[in-house]
């Protein structure tokens, strides 16, 4: 098997998931009783909390676990937006958006909230004059992607805070890291709210979080007992917590030297691609090596997928959450529909191997020859 989709998701690390048995066999009591059992779980969930803290150097008060990443937006926007109405009703969001950042838009819409649509220039940048004009005094909040699942265009959310805080202190900056994570550093001083998970980081799959500042109101959008954490009650999910703090340790070490490993693969893939005829490369040069995004002018993205798959190589369309629909962010790079409407995703690893690669290439092109002839006779 040749996996080369590890933006919809990454193999469970061997590490990560011994810390995950570890806790669950040796660490059963509920963190939130008040025997010795649940003492010891408390212990060392808020052990792993205080690791987290510390690798992103924020308070341990300032985290909340959710499912996933999608969670950790929900609470983000619609949190943010219910605890601070008094102050407006405005939010901004890019274009290159996970499709959970457009969903949770449209409720906010319905029920009354406004929403605009930040520009981006022609490599994805956002438009930074478009942002100071819509920014107005009742925007609560903006939220940009860190890093675009489908295309891997990184933004620079240090200069981005700081636009928007001379245009309004009041609003917030929410990013969904998810992609960033483990991949290019983050800083989760950069902005007032962020959102990642496990499962982009071989971490399990069920548990993310959401790292809020402690100056950020914010209404919580689940009820329940359990106060481990207001926004997110209930039982905490200690095995998750303590696998989720190991991957994110092991997901943080050698950032740079992954990322010039993986640049070399991507610059080897797209020297090999870009002399298709049929093929169009979709990346601008503040994207990030570990998504190439392409699009095949002739042939159905979801065709050359399964035709790649019967040679055990697994890539995507679009994100894994929105498969078979037009890419957002290639119509937001482009404003080309018919190049938005046929792209694949290769997302590469530091797992990536030359040899897997070697061998994508040349699988690639016997898919690419045998589905043109058979266009051709259509
Ligand atoms: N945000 C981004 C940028 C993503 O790439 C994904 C997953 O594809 C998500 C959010 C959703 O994450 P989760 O599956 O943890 O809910």
């Amino acid at each position: 098997m040749i996996y080369l989709d590890y933006s919809a998701t990454t193999p469970v690390s061997y590490d990560v998931l011994e810390s995950y048995i570890r806790a669950t066999k040796d660490f059963m009591g509920n963190p939130n009783s008040l025997h010795s059992l649940g003492v010891k779980s408390k212990a060392l969930m808020n052990s792993a909390v205080k690791q987290i803290s510390d690798i992103f150097s924020v308070l341990e008060s300032e985290i909340t676990f959710t499912s996933g990443a999608t969670m950790a937006n929900n609470l983000a926007l619609i949190g943010t937006c219910l605890a601070n109405m008094k102050k407006g009703n405005h939010l901004i969001v890019s274009k290159l958006e996970h499709p959970s950042i457009y969903e949770i838009c449209n409720y906010l819409e319905s029920i009354g909230f406004e929403v605009s649509y930040v520009d981006n220039k022609e490599d994805g940048l956002i438009d930074f004059d478009d942002l100071k004009r819509l920014i107005r005094p009742d925007t609560i909040l903006v939220s940009i992607c860190a890093v675009n699942s489908e295309t891997g265009v990184r933004q620079p959310l240090k200069m981005i805070r700081q636009i928007i805080k001379k245009e309004n202190s009041e609003t917030l900056l929410h990013s969904d890291m998810t992609q960033a994570l483990g991949k290019v550093s983050v800083n989760f001083h950069d902005v007032d709210l962020a959102s990642v998970t496990a499962h982009k980081i071989y971490g399990p799959k069920g548990i993310g979080l959401l790292y809020k500042n402690s100056r950020v109101s914010m209404r919580p959008l689940l009820y329940g007992s359990g106060h481990t954490n207001m926004l997110n009650p209930g039982t905490p999910a200690v095995p998750l917590i303590v696998a989720f703090a190991k991957a994110i340790r092991l997901a943080t070490n050698d950032i740079d030297k992954r990322e010039n490993f993986i640049r070399r693969l991507n610059d080897k893939v797209v020297n090999d691609l870009k002399k298709y005829p049929g093929i169009l490369i979709n990346q601008s040069k503040i994207c990030i090596p570990h998504i190439l995004n392409i699009s095949l002018t002739d042939i159905k993205a979801e065709t050359f997928l399964h035709a790649l798959e019967e040679y055990e190589i697994y890539v995507s369309t679009n994100t894994a959450c929105s498969s078979g629909e037009i890419s957002t962010a290639v119509m937001a790079l482009y404003g080309d529909k018919k190049r938005a409407s046929s792209t694949l995703r290769i997302s590469l690893s530091y797992l990536t191997t030359t040899d897997e690669i070697n061998k994508f290439l040349a699988c690639f092109k016997l898919v690419y020859q045998k589905l043109s002839l058979l266009k051709k006779e259509d």
